[in-house]
């Protein structure tokens, strides 16, 4: 007998077990399929799962101030039972560098102050109160290993930076996802690991299910695409490429964990820092260690990758490229010279802003292209996509009427057009992992 759904999603990664949960609490009877042996072992597992608020448009910002409560309520949002093995929100701060690039922060402090996001300004004296490891001599523009410019300070000196206090990161991002998925199926949610989906069925002018790789077929009135950086392969499947002007791509990232210089507790006493002096972002890991990502620097070129599950998992120059750049602000960094970290996949917008929308496919949903910046979102972006296919499938043009969204902890309303895959190109963004 053919097994049905109300509805499939395709993924299992933090943002997809999201969806199923907040569809599953609906009334939805979904199922979540995933090729992987085990929920949250997509590019979620390799997440840095840090919880900002700072955003480069006022959207952007407001969905992440939204996002970071559901983290810091995590028990009392998923509702499963007491006892139960849960990842943990810690609360560090987010210390951001302020640049001439970065507008001196004006814009992001703008946008906070907007949204009653708590931030305090930094001197530099406050910076090295805080973090006495740090050097502020300005190192801008990040550069390569073979710049003979490199670790040359500039002359000037870091102006300061702005904290956001709230901010954090979440210990366990793979077990998030495992968290949300159990919640998931107490309200009948249900999940096959090992399920590799190869077409999209389609029947009437719609998505009709789903086949997987041992030719089985599963049937749906609705399919939704959260297949991280398998997005865009799920979405060549249902061919609905040709209306989207944002499309993604996966991006190989490697990010960098190297002990804390001895005598600073940075996993107790550091905090999360981004600093596009030098191109890194940082938090503090267990074991008293330093995690060292990339912000994306210009010098850096972007490593494109065409298949998903084939790409190189091995450490190269780049590792060692972050962590000398991390060395420039603090001298004292050891580098050790066996290499640990993660080799993990971007799933990168043309604008570095998530696509949560439908498709032209009725009955086919994506929530993709969450370009290294949407852990954070994964709960509030679930009860968006939740309410967005209830209100297409209840008949709304949300093409040309978009659902306008409450955002119900920081009583905002936001139109989620924002995130349609029809938009034009947004001019606001970063254009790399910050959003
Ligand atoms: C190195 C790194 C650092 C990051 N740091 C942060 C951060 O600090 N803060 C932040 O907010 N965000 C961060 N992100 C981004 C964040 O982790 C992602 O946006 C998020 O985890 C994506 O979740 P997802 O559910 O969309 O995708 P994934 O977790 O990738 O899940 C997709 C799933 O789909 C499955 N799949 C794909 N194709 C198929 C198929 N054909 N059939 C069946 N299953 C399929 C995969 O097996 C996978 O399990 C980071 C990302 C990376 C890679």
């Amino acid at each position: 007998m053919v097994q049905t759904a109300d509805a499939i999603i395709i993924g299992t990664g933090v943002i997809g077990a999201a969806i199923a949960f907040e569809m599953s609490k609906a009334g939805w009877k979904t199922l979540s399929l995933d090729r992987n042996a085990q929920v949250g072992h997509g590019s979620t597992a390799g997440s840095c799962a840090i919880i900002r608020m700072h955003y480069s448009t006022f959207d952007g910002t407001a969905f992440a101030w939204e996002g970071y409560h559901y983290w810091r309520d995590w028990a009392d949002y998923l509702g499963l039972p007491a006892g139960s093995d849960l990842a943990r929100f810690r609360q560090t701060g987010c210390m951001v560098m302020k640049s001439e690039a970065n507008g001196f922060l004006e814009r992001h402090m703008a946008f906070s102050r907007e949204l009653d996001c708590p931030f305090d300004e930094l001197s530099p004296e406050d910076i090295k109160r805080r973090l006495p490891l740090y050097s502020l001599d300005s190192f801008s523009p990040p550069r390569r290993l073979d710049d003979p410019a490199f670790g040359q300070p500039n002359g000037a000196a870091i102006p300061g930076a702005v904290m956001w206090p709230l901010a954090g990161y979440v210990n366990d991002p793979a077990l998030s996802a495992q968290n949300l998925m159990a919640a998931a199926r107490l309200h009948g949610a249900q999940v096959r690991t090992g399920a590799e989906v190869v077409e999209i069925l389609q029947s009437a002018g719609r998505v009709a299910g789903v086949r997987l790789a041992d030719r089985e077929e599963i049937h749906a009135p609705v399919v939704i695409n959260v297949a991280g950086p398998g997005s865009s392969i799920i979405n060549a499947m249902a061919g609905v490429l040709e209306d989207m002007t944002i499309t993604t791509r996966p991006l190989r990232q490697e990010v960098v964990h190297v002990p804390a210089p001895q005598g600073f507790d940075f996993e107790r006493d550091g905090t999360i820092v981004s600093d596009g002096d030098i191109g890194c972002y940082c938090r503090p890991e267990q074991g008293n260690h330093i995690l060292i990502g990339s912000e994306d620097p210009d010098c850096d070129d972007h490593d494109w990758v065409a298949d998903d599950m084939a790409f190189n998992r091995e450490f190269t120059d780049q590792w060692t490229t972050q962590a000398m750049r991390y060395g420039q602000r603090v001298p004292s960094l050891g580098i050790p010279s066996r290499k640990r970290g993660v080799v993990e996949l971007y799933d990168a917008s043309t604008d570095w802003i998530p696509i949560y929308d439908k498709s032209a496919l009725p009955g086919f949903y994506m929530a993709c292209g969450s370009s290294g910046n949407q852990y954070k979102n994964a709960p509030i972006a679930g009860k968006m996509m939740a309410a967005l296919v209830a209100y297409c499938e209840g008949g709304a043009d949300h093409d040309r009427d978009p659902l306008q969204f409450d955002l119900p902890y920081i009583g905002q309303r936001i139109d989620s057009g924002f995130y349609s895959r029809k938009r034009p190109v947004n001019h606001e963004s970063s254009f790399s992992v910050l959003g």
